[in-house]
């Protein structure tokens, strides 16, 4: 079978390389507007994979949908990383919430949501001896805080290097670069390309807004920080009124403070606005910040419907996967996964 897949963001990648390794005899074209190295939402997202916090604070959908895919990507990176010979960390030392003495409200408000949502050994409160042996240096400016253990962070940098790698590997898959493709027909047939295919996926993220209705971006900024006095291991949220943030830490002290939320798909350079909310609530975390090296202050747009609910529409050879939100990393193992079981007979392809 032949099969186009249009946009190599996450969704695309994770598409072709599922397809291909739950399915053999696929000949795959995975074609981007954009070279292998482009730095798009995929890669600019801090790429936590959060069921439990993000269930709290969007809808209770979440939490389903995103443990399933935290235990398929625990299956799924190290075979990838062990077929490529590569390294792609999976932290799953889970995310602290914490939030300052005066926003202690908002802290008791989220834990009220939390109680009536997550199980009781999914998340715990801790005391200030328990946030000690977990992430000292939060003990400077905090006394207390929640904890969900079975949350992680993916080095989506190192997941898409292995993906290149991986594409390269195999005869089937195609990678071709700086090829934009706007009119997508339901037949199989795609300009440009001789042959027709028999399916032809959409995965262009925020680029298929003109095809779909009710679609808009909300765009996210963040900044990549080098703070060799901070040692935080694991993912913390901040909870503010005004400027809730996280960091999401990465190898050797860097970190992705993240992210900004607003409604627009303006993908123009980070505003001094933004830039000092996130580092002035990064700062308020742990002093050892103030001496952190800005590496890169970034821009990503989230593709969004107006239920913020990730969607599949099939359209005869067309199928269109978008709408993934913040919640890429999140979502993207469990809807490709479905998708493939249902293209295939409803088989257990995990
Ligand atoms: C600041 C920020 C932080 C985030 N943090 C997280 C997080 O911690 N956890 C989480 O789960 N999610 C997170 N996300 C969300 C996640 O990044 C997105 O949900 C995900 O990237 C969407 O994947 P996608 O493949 O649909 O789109 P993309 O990743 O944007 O990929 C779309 C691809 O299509 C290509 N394309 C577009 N138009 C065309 C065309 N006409 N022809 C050919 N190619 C085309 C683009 O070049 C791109 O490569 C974050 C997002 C942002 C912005």
């Amino acid at each position: 079978m032949r099969v186009a897949i249009i946009g190599a963001g996450l969704v695309g990648r994770i598409l072709a390389w599922r397809l291909n390794e739950l399915r053999q005899g696929f000949k795959i074209s995975l074609i981007d507007q954009h070279d292998r190295n482009f730095v798009g939402t995929g890669l600019v997202a801090a790429a936590m994979v959060s069921p439990f916090t993000e269930a709290i604070s969007t809808e209770a959908v979440t939490q389903a949908l995103g443990v399933k895919s935290y235990l398929l990507w625990r299956k799924w990176l190290p075979e990838l990383a062990a077929q490529t010979a590569s390294s792609i960390t999976f932290n799953q030392k889970g995310t602290i919430v914490v939030a300052h003495p005066q926003d202690q409200a908002d802290f008791k408000r989220f834990k009220i949501k939390a109680d009536a949502m997550i199980a009781a050994d999914k998340m715990r409160s801790i005391n200030q001896a328990t946030l000690e042996a977990l992430e000292p240096q939060l003990t400077e400016n905090f006394n207390h805080a929640l904890y969900f253990s079975n949350e992680g962070v993916i080095d989506n940098q190192a997941l898409y290097t292995a993906l290149n790698q991986y594409f390269d590997q195999q005869e089937n898959i195609s990678l071709i670069e700086n090829t934009k493709i706007d009119q997508l027909t339901n037949d199989g047939t795609l300009k440009g390309f001789d042959q027709s295919f028999d399916w032809v996926f959409d995965c262009r993220g925020n680029g298929a807004s003109a095809d779909l209705k009710d679609f808009r971006s909300v765009r996210g900024e963040i900044a990549r920080v080098y703070a060799p006095e901070v040692t935080i291991s694991r993912a913390v949220r901040l909870i503010h009124p005004r400027y809730p943030l996280y960091i999401a830490p990465r190898q050797n002290h860097e970190y992705i403070i993240g992210a900004t939320q607003i409604e627009s798909d303006n993908d123009k350079p980070v505003t001094v606005r933004s830039g000092l909310e996130l580092l002035s609530a990064l700062y308020s975390l742990h002093q050892g910040f103030s001496e952190a090296q800005i590496l890169q202050l970034q821009v990503g747009l989230r593709p969004t419907f107006s239920n913020n609910q990730p969607r599949i529409e099939y359209d005869n050879k067309l199928i269109r996967i978008n709408g993934l939100y913040r919640h890429g990393y999140l979502f993207t193992p469990t809807i490709i996964n479905d998708l493939i079981d249902t293209l295939f007979n409803n088989e257990n392809l995990t």
